[in-house]
């Protein structure tokens, strides 16, 4: 190689060094094109799950799904918890939301899979140590969830001390509403949240029972990890969580606030 090659190709790196340092500058505020312009993958990128929005056609991505436990006092009883100490987050996968009307398959390795019904805060803007006064500044709207939950999963792990995580976090286990923006539904402190099963009412309560609320639980959450738009927020359950069986149709809402259809499918051979 003669020198005169080795300064081009020196050239050429340093040249390609600048090009990578600022292409993601140039490129952040336009999303399609970042996305047109992204790294070949080896293998085919999985997809960004996405929830719909009232009012408009343009859906919402979803980036990450942290649950509270233990927010409404009556269900801290009914599970026999200590009511005293302060709640705390768990978290789900995005690609485990499931669409409005659509049908669970009844999960794996479960005898007692239970309906949670929840408000879901869905957030626009975040960041980390959010103060209480500014948490509300960074939501986008709000929805009707179910925290789908294998209770005697979760049972069996809470009492060896393990991790809730086979309890909670499964295939199917965080269905979602549609979202409706601040700006139609206000911020939610109170209002009718409720679950019928096949037309029996199970979970009948207001928001004004939750002991935390929203701005308090995204500032706490924001002191634990930091916080990103398109976050889901599950708020926690009031009491009268029970099991559901295969062909059960759950209906949930909140005032204000579209409601949730979700049918229970057949539990499969392997369960
Ligand atoms: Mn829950």
């Amino acid at each position: 190689m003669s020198k005169d090659n080795r300064t081009g190709r020196r050239d050429i790196l340093k040249a390609g060094a600048l090009l990578g340092a600022a292409a993601p500058l140039a490129l952040s505020p336009l999303g399609a094109r970042a996305a047109e312009d992204a790294p070949a993958t080896v293998i085919p990128t999985p997809s960004v799950t996405t929830l719909p929005v009232v009012g408009s056609d343009a859906r919402f991505p979803v980036r990450r799904i942290y649950c509270v436990g233990r927010n409404y006092l009556e269900h801290i009883r009914e599970m026999g918890n200590d009511e005293r100490l302060p709640p705390f987050f768990f978290a789900k996968h995005r690609d485990m939301i499931v669409q409005n009307g659509e049908t669970v398959i009844y999960p794996t390795l479960t005898h007692d899979y239970q309906h949670e019904i929840e408000l879901v805060v869905a957030m626009k803007s975040g960041g980390e140590n959010i103060p209480v006064e500014e948490a509300l500044s960074h939501v986008y709207g709000y929805a009707v969830g179910l925290d789908m939950t294998r209770r005697d999963l979760q049972i069996a792990s809470r009492s060896i001390e393990r991790p809730w995580e086979i309890g909670k976090s499964f295939e199917q286990s965080a269905p979602c509403a549609a979202i409706t923006p601040v700006e139609q539904s206000g911020h939610l402190s109170n209002g009718h949240i409720y679950l019928s099963v096949n037309g029996e009412m199970r979970q009948d309560a207001d928001l004004d029972l939750l002991i935390w609320n929203v701005p308090e639980i995204i500032s706490q959450l924001s002191k634990e990890v930091g916080i990103g738009a398109g976050d889901l927020i599950y708020t926690g359950t009031p009491a009268g969580v029970a099991a559901v069986v295969a062909g059960d149709v759950m209906i949930g809402g909140i005032e204000g606030l579209t409601e949730l259809t979700i049918t229970v499918g057949p539990r499969p051979d392997r369960a």
